[in-house]
């Protein structure tokens, strides 16, 4: 389906800055973007000020807790949602869903809530889905898919005008039924795809599963779908889920988070009551201490720590969008991932699908940093070893991490983790990468795996590799066709 409300402007792994017109609200929403989740009942930091001093130019509500309500429901249909919330950006608005996973029940189908949604002034819709959760069993995730898919073919058939409608992907912990999912979702003509029902993945911490899914989703869906992590807030996980080529975030963490006292951070969450120190300077942290938030009563508090964590969400997201410009991406993703064991599963699930991110990673950028074992298995490794499959040297061949001999008929340099290039390509990215003197094994083992790679394409050269005191575990995966050579020893 071509799509003409998302363009894409830069790229780096999967992650890319795109623009989200969503011409109900007149706007264009520049992403990754985060919406801040606003319940109409308790606004803990009122939307104008989530535009003005946050500079959100999206945010989501439940349209379903308007539907329902005596107090909203009218006025909501009267006056409109901007004019009800006093704000000017992009609105989008779930269906009650959520209310179905919680509750087992909801009183309203997807024809009365999109019409609702419609009526109400919202930019951007939402079906009924069946979100369902992880770890089912097989034949509950099918059954639930297929209806979840008969009302996004539903919801193309209701008339909406120009709001944007979501086509959420779910297919609980089965990659194949989100790949499906993400297929069929594409071949609809809705608009935005959000992946759904991973909120309990983020809450137990299984960030590798949350890739899986995620991954399964981006197989199934175009390459320039619009994609929500629905329902994902917390900051440590944005780069990642951005590498994985995740544009739209939800936060109710933040007030949810404020509201018994934890302090969001990217490397995870802190309980106020612990901190002596703020390891932060928005303008929250920059004039208080913690003992005085402590001190503050339970409203102002809880708005105080709001703030914060909405300025480190924000903050975030900036982080990742100049990373995005810069390249170095998966630096920060790796940074990130060095701030808990489970986030570094995550990471390390991402580099189970490099090929896959390979396809949409720039040919070159700043530098490539390698930071750690994981780097080994980034898109530009493997995009170089599917190159060096490719590329056919005659005759006697050294393939050296120290100095090209005359005695050879071509000399090759050899850099961990990439492996064996021709030198007039030694200038050119990702060879030109900054290396630890101190290589782990990792990077050694995927030379190895370079090397064995050139040698299988091409079994009439006569190879000769001389290796600066490679580790045993990588040794053992050049072919025995090879000759090797310690320079650490000669
Ligand atoms: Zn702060």
């Amino acid at each position: 389906m071509e799509r003409d409300n998302f363009e894409i402007r830069d790229q780096d792994g999967a992650g890319r800055i795109g623009e989200l017109t969503v011409p109900r609200a007149g706007v264009t929403v520049e992403t990754p973007a985060l919406l801040p989740v606003v319940n109409p009942h308790m606004q803990t930091v009122e939307p104008s000020r989530l535009e003005s001093e946050f500079g959100a130019d999206i945010l989501i509500t439940n349209s379903y807790i308007l539907y329902k309500s005596e107090d909203f429901r009218d006025e909501a249909l009267d006056v409109g949602l901007h004019e009800l919330l006093d704000f000017d950006g992009a609105i989008m608005t779930d269906s009650g869903s959520f209310q179905l996973a919680e509750y087992g029940e909801i009183t309203v189908t997807t024809e009365e809530i999109l019409r609702f949604q419609h009526d109400i002034g919202s930019d951007i819709g939402t079906p009924v889905d069946i979100p369902t959760p992880p770890d089912v069993d097989r034949e509950q995730a099918e059954e639930e898919l297929a209806t979840t898919q008969e009302r996004l073919e539903f919801a193309e058939t209701v008339d909406v005008g120009d709001m944007l409608v979501n086509a959420p992907v779910q297919g609980s912990t089965y990659p194949d039924l989100r790949e499906e999912a993400g297929r069929h979702a594409e071949d609809t003509s809705l608009d935005v795809f959000p992946v759904g029902a991973v909120v309990p993945l983020m809450n137990e911490y299984r960030y590798g599963d949350m890739v899986d899914v995620v991954a399964g989703a981006k197989r199934g869906l175009g390459a320039d779908a619009p994609v929500h992590l629905f329902g994902a807030g917390h900051p440590m996980m944005f780069a990642l889920a951005v590498a994985m080529g995740c544009d739209l975030f939800d936060s109710a963490a933040y007030a949810l988070y404020a509201r018994d006292g934890r302090y969001l951070t990217v490397r995870g969450t802190e309980q106020l009551d612990d901190l002596d120190y703020f390891p932060c300077s928005c303008p929250i942290c920059a004039n208080h201490t913690p003992e005085e938030i402590r001190e503050e009563g339970e409203r102002e508090r809880e708005r105080l720590l709001a703030e914060h964590n909405l300025h480190v969400t924000f903050e975030e997201i900036r982080t990742i969008k100049q990373a995005i410009r810069t390249g170095n991406l998966f630096e920060l993703v790796e940074n990130r991932a060095r701030a808990h064991p489970a986030m570094l599963d995550g990471y390390r699930a991402l580099g189970d699908h490099a090929a896959q991110l390979e396809r949409t990673d720039p040919a070159s950028k700043g530098a490539f940093f390698y930071l750690s074992g994981e780097s080994a298995a980034r898109p530009e490794v493997v995009r170089h070893h599917q190159r060096l499959s490719r590329l056919n040297p005659e005759g006697k061949v050294l393939l050296t991490e120290g100095n090209p001999s005359s005695r050879y008929d071509e000399s090759w340099n050899v850099v961990p983790p990439f492996g064996p290039f021709p030198r007039a390509l030694s200038e050119t990215y990702p060879l030109t990468a900054e290396i630890p003197d101190r290589m782990d094994a990792a990077g050694y083992e995927s030379a190895a795996r370079g090397v064995a790679r050139l040698v299988d394409e091409n079994p009439e050269t006569d190879f000769t590799l001389a290796h600066e005191g490679w580790p045993e575990s990588a040794l053992t995966l050049v072919p025995d066709a090879v000759r090797t050579v310690d320079l650490t020893t000669v």
